[in-house]
């Protein structure tokens, strides 16, 4: 194989396509449903629905809110506890807006400040329903970004460590960064409807790539874009996606979740070598004593089995924009001398959204090479720790990677259940 223009892999080897599940916590009872969907998502232990799937799933949290919704401020102090535990650990990646009751930008430096004070950094906006402190002006009417309004906080945020965020804007398509391809979302046993979903997006798509700004994210079908808030400060913006062919807002429940991660699903995302980062919202449950039904369950454990083959890559939201963002920045230089390379990764620093190139992630970061030569990896001039795996037989080609790990779940010691 050719050496100059080596890539960086699409994916963290050995995996063929990248999926979060997104959930907005909206509804989630109490902390004890919030504690048990998270144990049964991330571990292998016993739970209230059986042996947990095991998979990496992050959830989202909110501040101030009527006080019949679990949320930050309302939970007592085991509940604030497990939450800090959980951001900490990387499992709570996204704040849900402040909530609907702030609705200044006192509320929301107050818990910036009660974050920063406890640690917990957190990366990812999700604008909530029509919550003041939104940023979306057109779908989610936020004001969050507004310097004259009194729920202006983007200045505040962004100095915090929000990077990404999320202004309402959901596809059908299946697989972002890629492709799309209207055919994967027709079904068979549903024609009349599933025509309609396809239609919905080609409408959306068109009047995107027409210039309409609120349809930009679905005609490009990317995982995420440069963006500007109205304060003129830079970010990136990433659409979500929910394949269900009823439409985009249909099937968003743990129940629905189902009829989502269906095999047809998961194999068109592989097959289109997709990013998937998928809404729905898991705390709108039936029972809390049974948050997920059988059906879930076992769409939920089918997923896993899809990251044991090596299949699909199931992260948290922060996690896959992360690396799409580091593989948006990183460039491999490359010295050959005699029988031996070495690949210095250079990452960029993004001054416009203050990133500095040492927070840019290597986990994960893989590429192909050939098999015969020898190779020293760096990273912005750094020996860096990697792995030389995928040697298959007669091949000449061998995958060298930096190793993906799995967040570590908070321990069961605590009174959080
Ligand atoms: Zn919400």
């Amino acid at each position: 194989m050719e050496l100059t223009n080596l890539q960086l892999r699409r994916f963290p080897h050995p995996w063929r396509a990248m999926l979060a599940i997104c959930s907005d916590l909206d509804e989630t009872p109490d902390r004890r449903t919030y504690w048990e969907i998270m144990r049964f998502l991330n571990t292998t232990q016993t739970t209230a629905m059986g042996t947990g799937a095991g998979l990496e799933v992050g959830n989202s949290i909110y501040f101030n809110m009527p006080n019949t919704q679990f949320s930050y401020w309302n939970a007592d102090p085991a509940g604030r506890e497990m939450i800090q535990n959980l951001i900490q650990s990387g499992h709570i990646d996204c704040i849900h807006s402040f909530g609907d009751l702030a609705e200044t930008r006192a509320d929301a430096a107050k818990s910036l400040d009660e974050l920063t004070h406890h640690n917990c950094r957190i990366k990812t906006w999700i604008d909530h329903a029509q919550a003041p402190t939104n940023f979306g002006s057109d779908i989610m009417q936020g004001h969050g970004d507004q310097p004259d309004h009194d729920a202006y906080h983007a200045d505040l945020s962004t100095q915090y460590g929000i990077r990404y965020i999320w202004r309402g804007r959901v596809t059908s398509m299946i697989g972002q960064g890629t492709t799309a391809h209207y055919r994967d979302l027709f079904q068979c046993d549903h024609p009349a409807y599933s025509s309609r979903t396809i239609l919905k997006e080609f409408t959306k798509r068109t009047l995107g790539t027409l210039g309409y700004p609120k349809y930009q994210l679905n005609a490009l079908n990317d995982v995420m874009i440069e963006t500007e808030l109205r304060d003129g400060r830079k970010t990136y913006e990433f659409l979500r996606s929910n394949p269900c062919w009823q439409g985009v807002s249909a099937a968003t429940t743990a129940e629905g979740l189902a009829s989502v991660l269906t095999n047809t699903f998961l194999d068109n995302l592989i097959r289109r070598q997709g990013f998937c980062i998928l809404y729905t919202h898991l705390g709108k449950i039936k029972d809390p004593r049974l948050p997920f039904t059988p059906r879930t369950q076992d769409a939920l454990r089918r997923l896993a089995r899809y990251v044991q083959e090596n299949q699909i890559l199931v992260t948290t939201t922060s996690r896959l924009l992360d690396y799409v963002l580091a593989i948006r920045n990183i460039s491999p230089s490359i010295i050959v001398s005699n029988n031996k390379i070495t690949i210095n990764l250079i990452r960029r620093n993004i001054p416009s959204h203050h990133i500095q190139s040492s927070d840019i992630s290597l986990e994960g970061i893989s590429m192909d090479v050939p098999a015969n030569i020898q190779v020293n990896l760096l990273a912005d001039g750094k020996p860096i720790a990697h792995e030389r795996q995928g040697l298959r037989k007669n091949s000449s080609v061998v995958t060298i990677t930096i190793p993906w790990s799995k967040l570590q779940f908070p321990d069961n010691q605590k009174d959080w259940s």
